[in-house]
């Protein structure tokens, strides 16, 4: 096995890795869903929190003014800044029908069905964005791209500004909003001095309605913006996380335990994400390595983990069609109150399908649909995702057999199973 640390891309291909993000233009990431909310957010926070600083604390009045409103100005225009630089930049996507230069190196790389091409160290396929994605952490819905390695910092930066943003604008909502209630009170019996609020009714629906988005901001991206530092401390990305805990649960304690590759230590790992211009290290393919590791040892571990998977993997045949719902009720109640807690998509099934199943829940299956075969065009096609356990049967033995036993599976080998998994 030979294993070295050279570069292992063909220059050729990753010519092209500027322009491949431009795959769907800007324009067309920006009409989704998931942008134009968190642009609605970003104005409608910025908007109110201004109109009630100029009444609360008007900038002109003070330089205590003057520096409230430049801290939460500069925090709302950085927070747009990044969020369309992580957007706009994307993460860098492998060009298709890419290829090690080095033709033996193809033997540790995995292969992707769908771009024709192998998947370089920390690459994945994502779906969605239907291009092979470098150090791809996940796909996020609020930029309508992948976060990966060319967006990672700006994607951070932009967590980090629309929390310090959102904690001042809840500030400066909740004490403008109280003295807009109290105002008639001050007139009274203030000392004049106290700043003078005027909010009309609609006016303080609006402000509360925003006061309550922005300490959503603080509590949900504040938890993402943690896992997303103790990651980048790490060096590792969701998927890696994942990774490693499998490479970890699957070694006995007697086995030479595995060691994370990438992990160069906190200083280094911080290093090779942030920085002041969000300009990434390296080129995304080749990666710096621990003592002892070297450009394949993650992809090594994740064919091992697949070819494990493959040989857990068990066929099942459809008996009852399933229509690919979230909650299908009239699969019973067990299956409507537990789906698997995941977005992974449902597959539809008509009876008579089979499926490679892989993973295992007490309701629900997994697996990738293998009769009819899929076709080839493209990845939507590949028909796989949950499905409700009670819509198939495993097939035991025997092609000749397959039916009847899939018609008599009952009770006692469903119960059987689970106490395997048990
Ligand atoms: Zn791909
Ligand atoms: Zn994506």
């Amino acid at each position: 096995m030979r294993l070295d640390t050279q570069p292992v891309y063909n220059e050729k291909d990753l010519e092209g890795q500027e322009n491949s993000n431009m795959c769907i233009g800007p324009f067309k990431r920006m009409c989704h869903w998931g942008p134009l909310i968190a642009m609605g957010i970003i104005k409608a926070v910025t908007l109110a929190t201004v109109s009630c600083l100029s009444q609360w604390w008007p900038p002109q009045g003070s330089w205590g003014g003057r520096l409230v409103s430049t801290s939460f100005m500069s925090c709302a225009l950085l927070t747009l800044y990044c969020f369309l630089h992580a957007m706009c930049t994307g993460p860098g996507n492998l060009p298709p029908h890419w290829i090690p230069e080095k033709e033996e190196d193809k033997q540790y790389l995995q292969y992707c069905g769908t771009c024709e091409g192998y998947k370089a160290p920390r690459t994945h396929h994502c779906r969605k964005c239907g291009c092979c994605v470098m150090k791809m952490d996940h796909h996020c819905p609020w930029i309508n791209n992948c976060v990966g390695h060319r967006n990672h910092a700006s994607f951070t930066f932009f967590l980090l500004f629309a929390v310090l943003g959102c904690a001042q604008a809840t500030g400066i909502l909740s004490l403008s909003i109280y003295h807009a209630i109290h105002r008639t009170w001050y007139l009274y019996y203030g000392r004049g001095t106290e700043p003078m609020v005027y909010l009309s009714v609609w006016g303080l629906v609006v402000c509360m309605f925003v006061l309550g988005l922005a300490i959503g901001v603080v509590l949900a991206v504040g938890m993402l913006l943690y896992f997303q530092l103790r990651g980048i401390l790490r060096n590792r990305t969701g998927i890696e996380d994942w990774i490693l805990e499998k490479a970890i649960h699957r070694r006995n304690p007697e086995d030479t335990p595995f060691i994370y590759p990438y992990d160069l230590g906190r200083w280094n790992n911080f290093k090779q994400v942030m920085n002041m211009w969000c300009e990434p290290s390296g080129d995304g393919v080749v990666w710096s390595m621990r003592e002892k590791c070297h450009q394949y040892t993650l992809t090594i571990e994740q064919l091992t983990q697949k070819a494990e998977k493959r040989e857990r993997m068990r066929e099942y045949q459809v008996v009852e069609s399933y229509s690919g719902w979230w909650f299908p009720c009239t699969k019973g109640l067990g299956v409507c109150c537990h789906p698997p807690c995941t977005d992974e998509q449902r597959i539809k099934l008509t009876p008579g399908d089979v499926v490679a199943v892989t993973r295992w829940k007490r309701y629900w299956l997994y697996g990738e649909c293998t009769h009819p075969a899929p076709s080839q065009s493209t990845s939507a096609s590949r028909h796989r995702g949950w499905f409700p356990r009670r819509c198939a049967v495993q097939v035991v033995s025997g092609a000749e057999n397959n039916t009847n036993t899939a018609a008599n599976d009952t009770k006692p080998r469903r119960e059987q199973e689970n106490k395997k998994k048990r």
